[in-house]
């Protein structure tokens, strides 16, 4: 939270259970789980995702690809940002409050550590602004950046291991080998450890696009976290007759991680967390009221209107171009081959003209490159067949070529053919590789004819 300075001001977010926060906490818990075992999963020995950015190679369950597939990377990572849009125009920031690791981190790790270590917030609160702190608070802060170090390294770890395989990253950190990636790895440990000790909701409040863009995605009628004004006010203290349901006993901004007072309206640095539900739920228990006074609800709900429309233009838009990335993704997926073959045409002369004196007849000789790439973590062995044609000859300097993993190779090809008896311009070369007999075609055009 910024101050009116412009100079940060420590929060310290009282601790609050209840029903959403043990859901949250079983969801986030799961992810948790998800996201650090994601690098170390193998499916058919094979890494289940692994983004391998210097060779231009990464894996999606198991399956390799390479740059030439960078289009499924595409519509992947379209796929995921349009679930998220999808998602925040129906239920809000959903993200920011059960997903996102930033907050997934901070929850389940980080505060619960300080907490462990330094205490709950008040104590905290109180022993920071003591000018000259006693040793054991001074001890138990320094054992917590100790802790939040070997953290921060750890996490730091995990995140380098979706783009280089953790076996590989551990050889280098342990050789004290000054790659690239270790190096990145510890530069990482010390953002890391930067964000969750000081920076925290400032990452959401001035980094994070996501927070900027919501409100462009959301509308009344999105499920968002609000308070009931018209039960609510006029608040006023518990012993005041005249007040709404409001005992304005400031819970919901005691335990507010950003720091804001829900009651103000819907507010871009809300994450959506449900503590303020949970604690004002708590509240509302203790003075015998209905609960929900804050609650999941649409702003239309919020403001009185009954009724709540769930498809609405922009969720159907979103939704249709969602569906749309998909099928084009699965049809992209499902025409992917283990290889590649591109025509490429040799610098100079586009064709040369043979005369055949003695029989009077003319060929024209047009010269391609065959590039293949080998999208497999293995050998390939590549075999090319020309298709016959009256009076054509397709001559290659080699017919099974064999492609090393991630790797390509150029194979000159020369087509002969005679003008007179040319009923196309193209030749065709069948391409096949491995239990792949059937193959399949590309033609190679011709010129001159
Ligand atoms: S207003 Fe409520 S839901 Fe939003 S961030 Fe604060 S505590 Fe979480
Ligand atoms: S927790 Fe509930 S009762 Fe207390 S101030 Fe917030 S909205 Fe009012």
């Amino acid at each position: 939270m910024i101050d009116d300075d412009g100079h940060k001001s420590v929060l310290y977010p009282k601790e609050q259970s209840g029903p959403y926060q043990n859901r949250r906490t079983w969801i986030m818990s799961l992810l948790l789980v998800f996201y650090i075992a994601v690098p170390f999963i193998h499916i058919n020995q094979k890494p289940m995702m692994l983004f391998n950015i210097p060779d231009r190679q990464f894996y999606l369950f198991g399956i390799a690809h390479t740059a030439q597939d960078a289009e499924l990377l595409f519509f992947l990572m379209t796929g995921v940002a349009f679930v998220l849009v999808v998602a925040t125009a129906l239920f809000g920031r959903v993200w920011c409050g059960y997903v996102c690791p930033q907050t997934v981190f901070l929850d389940l790790i980080f505060r619960r550590i300080e907490k462990w270590i330094e205490g709950p917030a008040s104590v905290r609160k109180r022993n920071d602004k003591l000018r000259h702190p006693p040793p054991d608070v001074r001890i138990r802060r320094y054992l917590k950046y100790i802790v939040f170090i070997l953290m921060s390294f750890a996490i730091a770890f995990v995140m380098i291991s979706y783009f280089i395989a953790p076996e590989k990253l551990l050889f280098k950190l342990i050789a004290v080998e000054f790659s690239a990636s270790a190096l990145f790895c510890l530069a990482l440990t010390g953002i890391i450890f930067f964000d969750f000790v000081w920076f925290r909701e400032q990452m959401c409040l001035i980094i994070c696009p996501y927070g900027r863009l919501q409100s462009t995605l959301q509308d009344k009628d999105t499920i968002v976290i609000g308070y009931d004004e018209s039960r609510g006010e006029p608040r006023g203290k518990l012993k005041d007759d005249a007040r709404g349901a409001c005992i304005d006993c400031g819970k919901c901004v005691q335990v507010c991680p950003t720091g804001i007072d829900i009651r103000n309206g819907l507010q871009m640095e809300c994450i959506g967390c449900a503590l303020c539900i949970d604690a004002c739920n708590e509240i509302m228990t203790q003075v015998n009221q209905p609960l929900n006074l804050i609650r999941y609800d649409s702003q239309n709900r919020l403001q009185g209107q009954s009724g709540r429309r769930f498809l609405r233009p922009r969720v159907i838009i979103y939704a249709v171009l969602l569906l749309l990335g998909l099928t084009v993704m699965t049809i992209t997926g499902l025409k992917r081959t283990d290889y590649e073959v591109a025509i490429l045409r040799p610098q100079g002369k586009p064709f040369v003209v043979l005369r055949n004196e003695e029989e009077g007849h003319i060929t024209v000789q047009n010269i391609a490159n065959l590039h293949i790439v080998n999208k497999k973590e293995y050998s390939q062995i590549i075999q090319l067949e020309a298709v016959e044609k009256l009076g054509q000859a397709v001559i290659f300097s080699n017919q099974n070529v064999r492609v090393l993993p991630f790797s390509d190779a150029t194979i000159p090809v020369i087509v002969q053919s005679r003008k007179d008896l040319a009923q196309d311009n193209y030749a065709t070369i069948r391409i096949s590789a491995g239990d792949d007999t059937d193959g399949h075609e590309i033609e190679i055009p011709l010129v001159g004819l």
